[in-house]
């Protein structure tokens, strides 16, 4: 078959090589100049430091298939994240443990001592969490929830933590032992030479074309048997019953010598602090050795319709807008919906990889069933 994919990021990446690899000619469209999407790196022209052009990417994950896919394409140097955060003119310890609750509540608490003190802070009297505060309150109390939670997720979401899903904030642990390692997966790491030099090897296959700068439209999808979209759902159709919204980020640089801040994140909780966090690009590569350093202030805000969309923000307004288009997407003919933009879901990278992954073997065998191929592979 020829297989037209739109978006050249991890989700149109595997899926081209998996398409490529089962024999299929495959064009990738790609509007811009580089691939990988909003995972890309690139050296510092002055500092030779790898840069995260879009906000920093650790690759972390738990499936076993993920991580020997990764590990074909790229030597994948084990990096372990750790997130300080400044509020109120002190820095503490992130995700919450031990060592965050002892820091606020100026403690030594051991950690049965320390679950049955925050046992007594939190709010018993909610049952079922229905936004992101009443799941702060009842897991942490409201101590911890207003140093770390409240203005850090103001500032990210634009909204009020009483408008935001309570799974927003079960992404994170709360943990009673001074492990600190901001994920909990087995496999942590990041690529010694960036995600975009990653994708590229992922999209190195005599079956892949790769056409940067070049964006797919339907006109091109005529042309080709089935496309794969990876693309903003809704720009498919013209944004025809409406924007969904999402999540943007500005970046402002900051250059120095030596260590800026002494760790790869540095969150700031305080609302009055514009920012959400700075991140200092030399310590995601803690195997190499830089004099000077660069970092970038990172600033939230709603995306219009010319910026780069970040966070799908997944409001009440945008699920009944999202299911239209849903709906819309599973009778449009020979096109499947992939990835983070595709599908308008937060997703990690591991997740993406496995959705294209996944999607790949349905591909595959609906081809070779001479089955109609599916438009979404989950709702
Ligand atoms: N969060 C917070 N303070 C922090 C870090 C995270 O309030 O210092 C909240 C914020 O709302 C964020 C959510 O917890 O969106 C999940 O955190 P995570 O680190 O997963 O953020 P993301 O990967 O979405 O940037």
């Amino acid at each position: 078959m020829q297989i037209g994919i739109a978006g050249a990021g991890f989700s149109g990446a595997v899926l081209a090589r998996e398409l490529a690899e089962a024999g299929h000619q495959v064009v990738v469209h790609e509007t811009r100049d580089h691939v990988a999407g909003n995972c890309h790196t690139e050296r510092d022209a002055e500092t030779g430091i790898m840069i995260h052009r879009y906000g920093p990417h650790i690759f972390h994950t738990g499936d076993e298939r993920v991580w020997r896919y990764v590990n074909r394409f790229g030597v994948l140097q084990p990096y372990r994240h750790r997130v300080i955060s400044t509020v109120g003119g002190s820095t503490y310890s992130l995700p919450v443990n031990l060592l965050t609750i002892n820091q606020l509540f100026g403690t030594s608490l051991t950690p049965a001592q320390a679950r049955e003190f925050i046992g007594s802070q939190s709010d018993q009297t909610i049952d079922e969490p229905q936004n992101f505060e009443e799941q702060a309150l009842k897991m942490m109390g409201r101590k911890l929830y207003e140093a770390f939670f409240y203005g850090y997720t103001c500032k990210q979401w634009g909204l009020e933590p009483t408008q935001i899903p309570a799974s927003v904030l079960r992404r994170l642990p709360l943990r009673f032992s001074y492990e600190d390692s901001y994920f909990a997966h087995p496999y942590q790491a990041i690529p010694r030479d960036g995600y975009t030099a990653l994708v590229e090897q992922i999209l190195d296959h005599p079956g892949v074309e790769v056409r940067l700068g070049t964006p797919y439209t339907h006109a091109d999808h005529d042309r080709f048997d089935h496309s794969i979209w990876t693309g903003p759902l809704d720009a498919w159709f013209g944004h025809r019953f409406g924007r969904l919204g999402y999540r943007t980020l500005d970046f402002e640089e900051i250059r120095a010598t030596g260590d800026y801040q002494g760790c790869a994140v540095m969150n700031y909780g305080d609302i009055d602090v514009p920012y959400t966090r700075i991140s200092e690009h030399k310590h995601f590569a803690p195997w190499e050795e830089h004099e000077s350093t660069v970092c970038f202030r990172e600033f939230s805000r709603l995306a219009g319709e010319d910026d780069i969309p970040y966070y799908p923000i997944r409001m009440a307004q945008d699920k009944t807008l999202l299911q239209q288009y849903l709906d819309a997407a599973r009778r449009e003919p020979r096109v499947t919906f992939l990835g983070r933009l595709g599908t308008y879901r937060y997703l990690d990278m591991d997740v993406t990889i496995a959705d294209a992954l996944h999607a790949a073997d349905a591909l595959t065998s609906a081809i070779s069933a001479g089955r109609p191929l599916p438009a979404l592979l989950q709702d």
